[in-house]
């Protein structure tokens, strides 16, 4: 395993373990360049995450590295130093520019050839290649969102990546929203005229500009506002824009109008969770790529169980080759359900009726008897519909009895808000949102 693999691997482990704010926030962009004679060192992109790293994940980070690597490393951790620019003279009219000079912030783990396709994916990804073959022009913008996990930044990188390898002369930038906040922030605290104008030279004079979780700019007047010019004149000059996001652009809360309007303004493509079959396929790939032979009944086990998202499936993939590794034992759908069964086993016997409807109260900030009652102001009314859905989802409750533990209701009326919910779940995300944030709460507690 070279370096990029094993930190690869290290993080997929580390994910599933700390906060996934904490997670996103410091470790997108954090490298391993030396694994040497127990001598680890990490590179960060700059002072605060290697700060913030050392001192809240230092520890576990070791912990994880030791066991893979079986040994008691010493771990350093460092700042990314900036990359050579090169000069003028070394890009003679007669040299073409290397796909390293071209592309920014792009990791070529992140291809098409290892992006499985499947039911929930299959237009974003004919978008994200018609992008490709025609920056620009077909699609322009191009709006890409889905819920965490679900491949949008792996979609938006092979984007970029296959940009440079089809066409000699296109420069890409991706960034996030994040990143290109702070960078403004910087560039302005910096009080240089120089400054700001370099950052708006660096993002306005690209052939494909990729925003990564644009979200993070709502709510931030000056960001958006750069933003919006940055767009304007991309769009102008006829560059590709591509942006993800957990929401559609109208539902971004805080966005500014015009952004969401311009955001809209090309095509929006979403990406949904796997289903089972295309769960499994990413998990034979993942082998695949990963080199090792994994038989199909720890595929299909880990598949059938883990259905949040496809970054929480690698996780617990790589959980499972770990154990296998570590314990020197043959994968097998038993060793699965040894590791997933410590994380989940307990929880899923324990959900009971009075769990769900506790957890959607509290939820919502309702009382249990907000739910029983008679009133049916739609703050109410939907909370309520939720709690039927969750019985049915989760416990598959009779219908009579769910009338009973909500106020002596008819079945009839506990089957309609079961549809209801399940009509919204199709069409919108806020309420998709919700309800899986309740799933989760009451499976985790
Ligand atoms: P998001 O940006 O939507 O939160 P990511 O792009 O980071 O999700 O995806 C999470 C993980 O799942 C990544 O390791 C990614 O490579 C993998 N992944 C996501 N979608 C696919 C897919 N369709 N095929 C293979 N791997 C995928
Ligand atoms: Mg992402």
């Amino acid at each position: 395993m070279d370096n990029k693999e094993l930190w690869k691997t290290i993080l997929d482990e580390l994910e599933v373990e700390i906060p996934k704010t904490h997670f996103k926030s410091f470790f997108p962009q954090t490298k391993l360049i030396k694994n040497k004679q127990g001598r680890v060192e990490i590179t960060c992109p700059n002072l605060y995450t290697k700060t913030r790293i050392e001192k809240d994940y230092q520890k576990q980070i070791k912990k994880i590295v030791d066991r893979f690597t079986k040994k008691d490393n010493q771990l350093k951790f460092s700042v990314q130093k900036e990359t050579a620019k090169p000069t003028k003279s070394s890009l003679g009219p007669l040299f073409q520019k290397s796909k390293k000079q071209r592309g920014i912030g792009l990791s070529p783990q992140f291809s098409f050839d290892n992006f499985v396709v499947g039911n929930n994916n299959n237009l974003a990804h004919a978008v994200a290649q018609a992008v490709v073959e025609r920056p620009g022009v077909a699609y322009n913008p191009f709006f890409l969102y889905s819920g965490v996990g679900l491949g949008k930044t792996h979609l938006v990188q092979a984007i970029g990546n296959a940009t440079l390898e089809r066409h000699d002369d296109l420069t890409v930038l991706y960034c996030t929203g994040e990143s290109f906040t702070n960078e403004l922030i910087d560039s302005i605290q910096s009080g240089s005229r120089k400054n700001t104008t370099q950052f708006r030279n660096k993002y306005r004079s690209v052939d494909i500009l990729l925003i990564d979780d644009v979200q993070f700019v709502a709510g931030r007047e000056g960001t958006q506002q750069e933003l919006f010019h940055t767009f304007n004149e991309l769009f102008m000059a006829k560059k590709q824009i591509v942006l993800t996001s957990d929401k559609p652009p109208k539902e971004i809360a805080k966005l500014e109008e015009r952004l969401s309007s311009r955001f809209a303004g090309g095509i929006i493509a979403d990406m949904q969770t796997p289903d089972v079959d295309m769960r499994t396929a990413i998990l034979r790939k993942k082998a695949q790529s990963l080199n090792v032979s994994v038989p199909d009944e720890v595929t299909d086990a880990i598949a059938q169980n883990i259905e949040s998202n496809i970054r929480e499936l690698e996780g617990y993939f790589h959980k499972v080759l770990i154990h296998a590794q570590t314990k020197n034992v043959p994968l097998t759908k038993e060793l699965v359900a040894e590791v997933l069964g410590a994380d989940f086993a307990t929880n899923k016997t324990e959900i009971t009726p009075h769990k769900i409807i506790k957890t959607v109260c509290s939820f919502f900030a309702l009382k249990p008897k907000d739910l029983r009652g008679k009133r049916r102001f739609k703050e109410i009314v939907l909370p309520r519909q939720i709690t039927m859905f969750l019985l049915r989802d989760l416990l598959e409750t009779p219908y009579m009895e769910i009338g009973d533990l909500l106020g002596g209701r008819d079945h009839t009326t506990i089957m309609h808000g079961e549809e209801k919910i399940q009509k919204l779940l199709a069409e919108n995300t806020k309420i998709r949102e919700q309800v899986n944030a309740l799933r989760t709460q009451i499976g985790d507690n």
